[in-house]
């Protein structure tokens, strides 16, 4: 046991007295080596006048316990091999790669258990990340005078870590790694390279269950540098943003009044140009019903550079987890997304269109809408036990599906509910959904 501390701390290059009567062989080597000092003898508290550190490692547990409380008597650090109470510090399992160290502890429930996960990340981190990691110290004045701004600097890091210069490192080339390293300092240095600028990704979270976004959109959600978000982004997407980065709400409810359109707008301009990576993050698909086009527009005129990356829309995703498929040979040949958002208090739609057989029509935003909707499909020639469906916070935990008909459906809604997210689907297929019975477990009415 002692042996195996000595080991750990001459890593660190502390000077070491081992206080014993009688040595391990091993013990013994390295004393002769110079490599500790030796103190013959029983532990007495004198002993402690001059020392910084403590490991108590007899196998007598009585005698480790008092040493170590005469260090804490001293506020000397002590730690006692395998009695982790009575211990101030606690050696965890490290994986050296230094400067880079990675410290595991279990806090003394678990020991193996630290250690094999010890063993999982040895395996998996390249043996030269401490020598990229030199290598990037022996650069950092000269790339912080070159790039002053933080998030410019964090990017050039990141893509020094991320590319050739980690390639060459991780094939044990520290001279090619430096040379690259060199070249695209040398060239930010003499303003030869544009540095990255802000760039704004305009991404679709999807209808709410994380397992829908794509990889593209993870990819980047956790690039980011700030995040503007809305009401529809549920908890445990926003949850897989980059955890550092700056998140601003512009959905919140200010005295019943969002964000305006126009605001964000210039907000995602100026914080690009402000170098950084900004990542608008939209409920379902951004370009539908999203204000996508929009934001984007200015974004074009204000010459900022900017990616758009789809997402599942709520027609979509609460029709696959209500088990309505939104087309089907025998029912519906053509699906239509429709707004159900008032504009002045009218819902000006095409009604006659919307009231055509073999079709489904999706209502967005139709909530509100939804006397005013059932109305007007019967008016135009749609009989009363037309099948809809309500679907609530769809894709989430909290899913509610509301299925009747056009005569029917407002009355099985109760008016005391706070409005939640809610998607509207008219047509036969909704009929599909009993026949089919692929959901269950979801609370239906
Ligand atoms: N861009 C979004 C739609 C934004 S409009 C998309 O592609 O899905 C907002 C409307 O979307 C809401 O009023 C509601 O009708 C619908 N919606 C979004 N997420 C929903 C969900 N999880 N469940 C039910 N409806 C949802």
């Amino acid at each position: 046991m002692a042996l195996r501390k000595i080991e750990l701390l001459r890593r660190c290059g502390g000077h070491i007295s081992v206080v014993a009567e009688s040595l391990h062989a091993d013990v013994q080597a390295l004393l002769d080596a110079g490599a500790i000092d030796l103190i013959a003898g029983p532990y007495t508290p004198e002993l402690l006048a001059e020392v910084s550190l403590v490991v108590a490692a007899t196998d007598d547990q009585e005698l480790n316990r008092r040493a170590a409380a005469d260090c804490r008597a001293r506020r000397i650090p002590v730690n006692v091999v395998d009695d982790p109470e009575a211990c101030s510090f606690i050696t965890p399992s490290i994986v050296d790669r230094s400067p880079v160290l990675i410290a595991i502890s279990s806090g003394g429930s678990a020991p193996v258990l630290a250690r094999t996960l010890r063993t999982q990340l040895e395996s998996d981190i390249p043996a030269s990340y401490g020598r990229l990691a030199e290598l990037a110290a022996a650069y950092r004045p000269r790339v912080k005078t070159a790039i002053p701004q933080m998030s410019q600097r964090r990017h050039f890091w990141e893509s020094v870590f991320d590319g050739a210069v980690a390639e060459h490192m991780f094939a044990g080339r520290r001279d090619l790694a430096e040379e690259a390293l060199e070249a695209k300092l040398a060239d930010i240095e003499a303003g030869r390279e544009v540095l990255p600028g802000g760039e704004v990704y305009l991404v679709g979270g999807g209808p709410g269950d994380p397992d829908l976004l794509t990889f593209r959109a993870l990819r980047l959600m956790q690039k980011a540098d700030v995040v503007l978000y809305d009401r529809l982004v549920s908890r445990e997407v926003l949850d897989l943003v980059r955890r550092d980065a700056e998140h601003i709400n512009v959905g919140k409810r200010r005295s019943d009044h969002t964000v305006p359109q126009e605001d964000i707008n210039q907000l995602l301009v100026r914080l690009a140009k402000e170098g950084k990576r900004v990542l608008r993050l939209k409920g379902g698909d951004p370009f539908i019903f999203g204000r996508g086009g929009e934001e984007i527009e200015t974004l074009a005129a204000a010459g900022v550079p900017f990616q758009v990356v789809p997402g599942i829309t709520a027609a979509s995703g609460c029709a696959a987890y209500a088990g309505i498929p939104l087309t089907h040979r025998d029912h519906a040949q053509s699906c239509r997304f429709v707004t159900g958002h008032q504009k002045d208090g009218e819902l000006d739609l095409n009604w006659q269109e919307l009231a055509a057989p073999n079709q489904t029509v999706v209502f967005y935003m139709g909530r509100l809408s939804l006397p005013i909707i059932c109305e007007q499909l019967m008016a135009h020639g749609l009989p009363a036990d037309y099948p809809i469906a309500l679907v609530e916070e769809g894709t989430r935990p909290t899913q509610k599906v509301i299925c009747g008909t056009l005569a029917d459906i407002n009355g099985k809604l109760d008016p005391e509910e706070a409005p939640r997210a809610t998607l509207v689907i008219v047509g036969t297929v909704v009929r599909l959904r009993d026949k089919l019975d692929w959901f269950r477990g979801k609370e239906e009415v």
